[in-house]
């Protein structure tokens, strides 16, 4: 789906939330005015089209009341016109109650994103978020009410999390159903509180290594749960890409891919592993996946498997590969062990 996202850096936010710097991420220093966002609709959209406006980078259902209806109100002629399928905004947990909801929809929002980042009472107190997780709960059921599609935002390592914080923390937001998740490991960015507690050392973010491990495995989660995995990593932008915003962490512009590629590579590691057959065919469009960003994943292979021939196959369908004349499922071969449920002892 096409998504026309318009950035409110930090509107309705009361308080700043620990690793949050809007501005960073999105590049955009102030929220457009609604007339703005209304001429940029006339301009952006197709004459007929289901994608969605999107109002991201702030608590949009913390706005003041008025402005939030100015927006949606300059977004519904496009809507009635059929040139999107609808509007969805992304907003704090505890800021969904019936009344909000029931105005969203009103104003036909059809999509809401909540920042759930963690399902840790620890971790969301020292992200200063404000809220427990039991608002995530109350918020899903208020919109599930309302009919709306609702995604979930989740950010392993934050301060006080580990991989068992984010497995635990994935366990429930899939038990809350929702239509999608969005994962983005957490980055040290430049003017936050904590930027300021990594340079006292106070705090360490996930490396590239370990965030790639542990968000492969809660991308094999999510698929087996049947839950789309919408975005991993922060979107890449001309100012992340300058490195003069990101201080730490595991930013990386092709994030996404070393995920998936990292599924692959175990996937295939797992097959090749239990037979001396070493040619694996794999459809054209998974190729770039397969041997990985940079070809990492080839000279993995290379270096495990000396003789390993990978070779791309229109015949081979798409998430799978062929080996030794029998066509393997890439997510089955991946297979974590652990179920998310066992490994979820928070120590609090
Ligand atoms: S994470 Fe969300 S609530 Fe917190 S400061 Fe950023 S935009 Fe606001």
């Amino acid at each position: 789906m096409t998504v026309y996202p318009f950035f409110i850096p930090h509107q309705g936010c009361r308080q700043r939330c620990v690793f949050c710097q809007q501005q960073s991420i999105s590049g955009m220093t102030f929220p457009p005015t609604p007339s703005q966002v209304s001429r940029q609709l006339a301009s952006m959209l197709p004459l007929q089209g289901d994608g969605e406006v999107a109002f991201y980078g702030g608590s949009f259902t913390m706005l003041e009341e008025s402005l939030q209806q100015e927006y949606l109100a300059c977004v519904m002629p496009y809507l009635r016109a059929g040139r999107i399928g609808g509007i969805r905004v992304s907003t704090r947990p505890d800021a969904c109650g019936s009344e909000v909801v029931a105005r969203l929809k009103r104003h036909g929002v059809s999509t809401v994103e909540l920042g759930c980042q963690s399902f840790s009472d620890r971790v969301l107190g020292l992200s200063q978020r404000g809220h427990g997780p039991e608002a995530a709960e109350g918020a899903v059921t208020q919109l599930r009410n309302a009919g709306m599609r609702i995604g979930l935002q989740l950010m392993p390592g934050l301060p006080g999390g580990s991989f068992d914080e984010a497995r635990y923390s994935l366990d429930r937001a899939l038990q809350l159903r929702p239509g999608f998740v969005r994962i983005y490991p957490t980055v040290v960015l430049k003017d936050t509180a904590l930027e300021r507690a990594w340079l006292k050392g106070d705090y360490a973010p996930l490396d590239l290594e370990q965030a790639v491990e542990l968000c492969a495995e809660l991308l094999w989660h999510c698929h087996q749960s049947g839950v789309p995995v919408i975005r991993l990593g922060l979107q890449s932008t001309e100012s992340l890409d300058s490195g003069a915003v990101i201080v730490d962490g595991p930013y990386h512009p092709a994030f996404g891919q070393l995920v998936r590629s990292r599924l692959w590579r175990r996937a295939i590691e797992n097959a090749v592993a239990k037979t001396a057959e070493r040619r694996v065919c794999v459809a054209f469009a998974d190729l770039g996946d397969v041997l990985g960003h940079r070809r990492a994943n080839f000279d993995y292979f290379k270096r495990r498997f000396s003789s390993l021939e990978i070779v791309a196959d229109d015949h081979v369908a798409r998430g799978s590969f062929v080996l030794d004349g029998h066509c393997c499922d890439m997510m089955s071969k991946a297979r974590y062990l652990q179920p998310l449920s066992k490994s979820c002892r928070l120590p609090e």
